[in-house]
């Protein structure tokens, strides 16, 4: 009989909600009901146990009628061992109740290790290097080698976890640790950054953020007409203290708009000498790292150049290779379109040309 023991009697504070931060909506429903979720659709599972706090005990029955709540304990390791003390089954996963993104996959594999190698710690290799550090001062550098990073599911038969509990009394960060404090070897199965835990606030927003741009410069005689990095052949060109790319300029303000950032000017300032004739791809490409700082990606960009003239249909395709290429996404996402202003306005008399951008950024997981 295989069985889960879904921990979440913890407060859950750090997020800064009023309450538990698994009672929180997540999309349509709470986290904790999204957590759920994943494993009744699974079909892995015998039984459910869910350990709630003496707070939460009552909603978080409601929510879950057909399954067993147990009333968690001081800590997370004495909150487990209820869960475990209520269960019955023989393989036990115990996951947190904050880690809604977990998959079929990751508990299928979890299970597979326990019945191969007496228990599974869903984990994934470190990609940065780990440290350890004391007062900010590092003490010992872990290197990326042979790291791991540690989430749930943690499964057990459930026996010899008990068994551990009565060998190596104490309070545990994890199963794995208290696992291993009873003298057994943790076996590590498929985890995924994706199984992130929900700590902060701003883990529960929508990984997606959303900007826009625009951007003129004027026409006149005597200079290049470059467009998204291309140099288009007319009797004029745009004015400007780099080479007067509108369009990648209110891409930029667009990108840096997304990511919470300042205007174009105040990272490429017009006053500076260093940006005088500058490739605004370069501008672009720069700006990009900017918003990588922030932890996002884009995901794609639109691009709107109001022009009376020339025709820039033969050029499209180019421009969207061109941004494609600086912001590492596929040609397909780059939509660029073009537009006269039926001779109306400024851009009409061909005194200037004129450029609108959005981009889609996602979270950089
Ligand atoms: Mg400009």
């Amino acid at each position: 009989m295989i069985g889960a023991v879904i921990a979440a009697a913890g407060k859950g504070l750090r997020a800064g909600f009023e309450k538990n931060k698994l009672l929180m909506p997540l999309g349509e429903k709470t986290v904790l009901e999204e957590t759920v979720r994943v494993f009744s659709e699974s079909g892995l599972f015998d039984e459910i146990v869910i350990v709630a706090s003496e707070t939460d005990e009552r909603e978080i029955q409601s929510l879950f009628p057909a399954l067993k709540t147990v009333r968690g304990g001081a800590t997370r390791t004495q909150s487990v061992l209820n869960g475990l003390r209520a269960s019955r089954a023989d393989i036990v996963l115990v996951h947190d109740g904050a880690r809604p993104y977990v998959t079929k996959e990751i508990l299928s594999d979890c299970i597979e290790s326990v019945k191969k190698y007496g228990s599974g710690i869903a984990a994934y290799p470190a990609k940065d290097t780990v440290a350890r550090a004391k007062n900010e001062k590092i003490t010992e550098i872990c290197g990326k080698e042979n790291i791991y990073i540690l989430q749930t599911p943690q499964g057990f038969y459930r026996e010899e976890l008990l068994e551990a509990y009565e060998k190596a009394p104490g309070e545990y960060p994890d199963e794995s640790s208290l696992f291993a404090a009873g003298s057994r070897t943790p076996r590590l199965c498929k985890g995924s950054p994706q199984n992130c835990k929900l700590t902060f606030r701003e883990d529960f927003g929508f990984p997606f953020r959303v900007g826009n741009g625009y951007d003129t410069h004027p026409l006149v005689q005597g200079r290049d007409l470059i467009l998204c990095g291309v140099k288009i052949p007319h009797d004029k060109g745009l004015l400007g203290h780099s080479d007067a790319d509108a369009p990648a300029h209110a891409l930029t303000d667009a990108l840096l708009s997304a990511a919470g950032l300042r205007d174009i000017g105040t990272y490429f300032p017009d006053t500076d000498e260093k940006y005088k004739g500058a490739n605004s791809l370069e501008l672009l490409r720069k700006t990009l790292e900017l918003v990588k700082e922030q932890g996002y990606v884009p995901e794609n960009a639109s691009v709107t150049i109001l022009a009376q003239r020339p025709k820039l249909a033969p050029y499209i395709e180019q421009m969207r290779r061109n941004l494609a290429n600086v912001l590492a996404i596929p040609v397909s996402f780059v939509g660029i379109s073009a537009t006269t202003t039926e001779k109306l306005g400024f851009i009409g008399r061909e005194e200037g040309i004129a450029s609108y951008a959005s981009v889609l950024l996602k979270k950089n997981s």
